[in-house]
């Protein structure tokens, strides 16, 4: 049976223009291509677990407009189940988003639909219980991420935070948390340190949460744990193309593992790090944010070209 992981987070549709150069305020420049691609941390999450191979649920919210209709569709389309998806009056989340030929962007989110997923229900209860693992992340009401969070621990489901985008947490959280995931900026702002020395990061946030998985993007992993057990997993050396959305598949896949493997010993948290590490760099050769997400085969043969007799 596959591995179960439950998400509960946000769906953006993320309206993207390539231009020469960005606009200053009030400016406006011609740009170039236009195209619209769903995004939204959760929901790219959510299809990051299930192109990893695993039964995944998603939990959130669209509008009642023709957004909401696509990112519906998109996530049906990458094996998402959407029972626990509602759909909202009013319009879904976007992200306008302008790109220049740097790769320089500026980033414009309206939550929209997110911002109605306030609260859970009995149903939404039991898609947590049943899952394996249940990620989550910040771009939904607090109250939602909570309230889940809480019953995951009530029912025995692994709780995996995603803290992006950065946030200080509140203790009631922290509390709740299993495997705290975050890059280097996100670390620095929940552990409320002035400081981008992995280590350093790593001991802040253990006072926090039990295990930590700190993302160093073309430097792999680390990994802590209150047990003692640290790692350092190198990344796949890659061409990088385009490293949006790495950080949504490195995490989707290691909740995938993680409830295939649990944390029963160093050689499945290793192997946990390094398949996820194999996901992010797998998305990070593509052009695109949710579109480049890796399948299960694809993270497999990274995982295998680049880890497969290493100790
Ligand atoms: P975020 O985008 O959330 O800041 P990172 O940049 O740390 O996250 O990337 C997440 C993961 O994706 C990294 O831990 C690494 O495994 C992989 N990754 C990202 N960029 C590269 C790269 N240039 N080369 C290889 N792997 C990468």
């Amino acid at each position: 049976m596959s591995a179960r992981v439950a998400v509960v987070g946000s769906s953006n549709l993320d309206l993207v223009v390539t231009a020469s150069r960005l606009p200053r305020p009030g400016e406006t420049v011609l740009g170039e291509d236009f195209r619209t691609v769903p995004g939204g941390k959760g929901a790219n999450q959510a299809v990051a677990a299930a192109r990893a191979g695993a039964a995944c649920d998603f939990v959130g919210a669209v509008g009642d407009d023709e957004f909401g209709t696509r990112m519906r569709a998109s996530l049906v389309d990458a094996g998402v189940d959407v029972s626990g998806l509602r759909t909202a009056a009013g319009p879904s989340g976007v992200a306008l988003i302008a790109v220049d030929r740097d790769a320089e962007n500026f980033i414009l989110v309206a939550p929209g639909a997110n911002g109605t997923l306030t609260e859970l229900d009995a149903d939404d209860r039991a898609t947590i219980a049943a899952a394996d693992v249940l990620l989550l992340q910040l771009e939904v009401p607090l109250t939602a991420v909570l309230q889940a969070a809480h019953w995951a621990r009530a029912d025995g489901t692994t709780v995996v935070l995603n803290a992006a985008p950065a946030a200080a947490l509140p203790t009631a959280l922290l509390d709740l948390v299993d495997v705290l995931v975050v890059n280097e900026h996100e670390a620095a702002v929940v552990a409320e340190v002035a400081s981008d020395d992995p280590p350093v990061l790593l001991d802040a946030l253990l006072m926090l949460v039990p295990r930590v998985v700190l993302t160093l993007g073309a430097r792999g992993a680390a990994y802590a744990d209150r047990h003692g057990l640290r790692l350092a997993v190198p990344a796949p050396q890659i061409d990088a193309v385009d490293t949006t959305a790495a950080g949504d598949a490195f995490t989707g896949a290691l909740a995938v593992s993680w409830a295939e493997h649990g944390a029963t010993s160093e050689d499945t948290v290793t192997a946990s790090l390094r398949w996820a590490c194999a996901a992010g760099a797998a998305c990070a050769q593509r052009p695109g944010a949710s579109t480049a997400l890796p399948d299960r085969p694809a993270i497999d043969a990274l995982y295998d070209a680049t880890y497969r007799g290493a100790q």
